[in-house]
């Protein structure tokens, strides 16, 4: 098959596109012939090697977590997929047998990996993952708008509707609007829970690209001060959850924002990882900061039913070849995107 792998850890240059053997399923696998795989950040980071994603390489890895594709075949043991379905797999792997898995807490599994990062991913023709983690499409769903679901909607339900129960009364700040995750938070927040939005964004054009996705103000943090918007837009209350994905840069004002009671949910650190969290504030306030890693399998479940029904809809910036995703990873890197960036094998 054809594939986008690394031999090496590097710069755009070390993704070849070339040929793979075909993956081999075991009992409980499903095999998938990829028709859209997204990009995620996630995806540059193991390409270089950072924050933690650096490999052996013994092997070619083939990166790519996100994917939509039909079922070519499946493992003696799997009954619940068939051959010719259409499903979006999970990238999120788990054991199934560890008490927090059979709990459904799958989140918290002791032995978790990430398809594309630890695993063989799906910048390829075919990909192989447990069945448990394939979810059957609706006809009205594509395989693009379905590939760009998992690692955005996951973490961004996760923090909004479980974790911090986000209510239609409450206020949201959802930072960076343009990124995948921000296309999605503010979905969530807007279209699902009814609650509030303001979100955050670096040009005029991408703010009227989030209000025209639901947001109800737009902080132009490039020439506007978060903390003293957001002041002024909740008449000095504040923000009753934050959703940061971006992490250190915008941790002063993002924290500073957040109203008494308050719910703070980290699902990345694009920009960094360290904060200063000023304790006193955080207990006499009785706020919460808390993070998460993706979401359950039924999570996605939901994700997507509410996308068939276009209650939700992935964000598609471009769509290109599967050969070509290392411009794919240029123009996520050059930060000009609004939403997500798609390879088609
Ligand atoms: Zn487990």
């Amino acid at each position: 098959m054809k594939a986008v792998y690394i031999r090496e850890h590097g710069g755009r240059e070390v993704l070849t596109y070339g040929d793979m053997p075909d993956p081999v399923i075991g009992p409980n696998d499903v095999k998938v012939r990829v028709r859209a795989c997204a990009v995620n950040r996630v995806d540059i980071f193991t390409r270089l090697g950072v924050r933690g994603t650096r490999l052996g390489l013994d092997q070619p890895h083939i990166l790519g977590g996100d994917a939509a594709g039909d079922v070519v075949e499946v493992g003696s043991e799997v009954t619940r997929i068939r051959v010719r379905d259409r499903v979006v797999i999970n990238p999120k792997l788990t054991c199934s047998q560890c008490h927090y898995c059979i709990a459904g807490q799958h989140e918290l599994c002791i032995s978790p990996s990430m398809l594309g990062s630890t695993t063989n991913g799906s910048y390829a023709e075919l990909v192989k993952a447990p069945a448990v983690n394939a979810v059957r499409l609706p006809d009205s769903l594509s395989y693009e708008y379905a590939a760009a679901l998992p690692t955005v909607f996951l973490p961004s339900w996760n923090i909004l509707i479980r974790s911090a129960q986000l209510k239609s009364w409450e206020t949201a700040l959802i930072l960076s609007a343009s990124s995948g995750v921000g296309t999605a938070a503010i979905q969530l927040a807007k279209n699902v829970v009814g609650a509030r939005v303001i979100t955050t964004t670096s040009t005029d054009e991408k703010a009227r690209m989030a209000r025209e996705l639901g947001a109800d103000e737009v902080i132009v943090y490039s020439r506007e001060d978060i903390e003293q918007r957001v002041k002024e837009l909740t008449e000095g209350r504040g923000v009753n959850v934050v959703l940061d994905h971006v992490g250190e840069g915008f941790w002063p004002a993002a924290s500073r924002s957040l109203a008494p009671g308050g719910r703070y949910g980290i699902c990345g650190v694009t920009t960094g990882y360290k904060a200063d969290l000023q304790m006193g504030l955080m207990f006499l306030r009785n706020q919460t900061v808390f993070g998460v890693f993706m979401g359950r399998k039924e999570d996605l479940r939901q994700i997507v039913d509410l996308a068939g029904k276009r209650v939700i809809k992935s964000v598609i910036h471009r769509v290109f070849p599967l050969r070509d995703a290392a411009k794919a990873h240029e123009v996520m890197e050059s930060q000009q995107s609004f939403g997500k960036l798609i390879l088609r094998p």
